[in-house]
């Protein structure tokens, strides 16, 4: 099953927007074993437009358009492919009705246009668009490749990729049985060390297929497995996942493609209802606003301080004066006694505290050199030291991912 994606669009090929919309369906089409061999992008015109799905359809068995379903003159490509196709479109009656009753209701004129929204390919199915009106299209062509037509504000796609395309595709391509997916995600490792580590399994194993992808400063690994039935597929992603957590288990941290490092610690956070505090140097709130990314923290998350120089180290979080003459500001016992500083002051489950140096050069460390204090309970405070690299903003961002991390474990 080979794909070919084309985006449509004169503002495309002007390089004045990007094009987000092909590498999120050629996400989703992966994930369907469905290879995507070619993306083109062609323009707002009709006889161009033609040559690429006269070419597209050279080598391929399924051709996906983005862009150019809505109502404007420069839309064309409903009537392009259909043109090129030589099949009829026909009017969707419920999204024509859609577009009919917003008109009513708005009192806003109506063009034929606008009507136009609601068209689509008859010998196929429409898709329907729920944040939008012009519906998508799918035809199973018995004479050439399928044609797959999806509109291009990505607002309008994604939903429709998900909720109505992924299904049709599903169930016209895969008769061979379930394909499931689950993403692992990592911290602490990179993407070439993680794949030495399991190069084996990645390079043995077919079914399921582990695939290891790098994010900002994470890894994840997706493994597909396909079965005749769910239960089958879920055994064999587990037996998979089992092998794979022997070996990097510790960096493990979470599944699903939307987790995150943060999440994790929020509900773990809120849901044993411990409360946390931070006074940060080099991260200047950065950790703190992290956290504040994550509904309903404010249960658990008072508040901190940014504690950038030497007098608010003692000021704010309570760092002796003599410590930081004895020990400077990049060490260990800073970096204990902020975290001692802030959860006395706001009386917290835990605190965590953040020096080091961001960039250049301070005390005669290197950039990357970080202490991360962290104040549990009545235990005793703990620091921990990591030399991260040159770039101020992401050992900034290290910084705060691996005190989440720490918080975590
Ligand atoms: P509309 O009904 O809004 O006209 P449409 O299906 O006709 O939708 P286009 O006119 O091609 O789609 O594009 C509408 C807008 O969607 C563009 O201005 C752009 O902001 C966004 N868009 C289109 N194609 C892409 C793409 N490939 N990647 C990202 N954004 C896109
Ligand atoms: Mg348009």
């Amino acid at each position: 099953m080979q794909a070919e994606i084309i985006a449509v669009g004169t503002e495309l090929l002007l390089g004045q927007i990007i094009d987000t919309n092909s590498p999120k369906v050629a996400q989703k089409l992966a994930e369907l074993d469905i290879n995507v061999f070619y993306q083109t992008t062609v323009g707002d015109n009709e006889p161009r437009l033609i040559d690429a799905l006269q070419i597209a359809s050279e080598r391929a068995d399924l051709i996906i358009t983005i862009g150019g379903l809505g109502p404007t003159v420069d839309d064309l490509t409903k009537q392009t492919v259909a043109k090129f196709l030589k099949q009829e479109l026909a009017a969707d009656e419920q999204a024509l009705k859609k577009i009919i009753d917003y008109h009513d209701t708005t009192s806003k004129p109506m063009s034929e246009n606008n009507k136009l929204q609601a068209l689509y390919l008859a010998a196929g199915q429409s898709l329907k668009n729920d944040n939008g009106f012009a519906v998508g299209s799918f035809y199973k062509n018995p004479n050439g490749p399928d044609v797959l037509l999806l509109p291009g504000p990505p607002w309008e796609l994604e939903p429709m990729l998900t909720n109505y395309t992924v299904p049709v595709l599903q169930k016209e391509y895969k008769n061979t049985g379930m394909l499931i997916s689950r993403v692992l995600r990592f911290f602490g490792i990179g993407e070439s060390r993680l794949a030495t580590k399991l190069a084996d399994l990645i390079d043995e194993q077919s079914n399921p297929t582990i695939a290891p992808y790098a994010k900002k400063h994470e890894v994840t690994l997706r493994l597909t497995a396909q079965a005749d039935n769910r239960e089958s597929a879920i055994k064999m992603l587990d037996l998979a996942e089992d092998k794979i957590m022997e070996r990097v288990g510790i960096y493990f941290y979470g599944y699903g493609d939307d987790n995150s490092l943060v999440k994790c610690l929020a509900n773990l956070l809120i849901g044993q209802q411990l409360t946390i505090s931070a006074a940060e140097s080099l991260t200047a709130g950065l950790f703190q606003s992290t956290l504040a990314t994550f509904p309903g923290i404010s249960t658990v998350f008072p508040g901190g301080v940014v504690t950038y120089n030497p007098t608010a180290k003692n000021k704010l979080a309570k760092v002796p004066v003599d410590v930081i003459d004895t020990y400077g500001v990049v060490s260990r016992e800073t970096a204990i006694e902020m975290a001692k500083g802030i959860k006395e002051r706001l009386s917290t489950n835990i605190a965590i505290s953040f020096t080091g140096v961001a960039s250049g050069e301070l005390e005669g460390h290197k950039a990357g050199m970080v202490w991360i204090g962290l104040a549990y309970e009545d235990q005793p405070v703990e620091a921990y030291l990591y030399q991260f690299g040159q770039d101020r903003q992401k050992n900034r961002e290290r910084a705060v991912l691996t005190g989440l991390d720490l918080i975590r474990r």
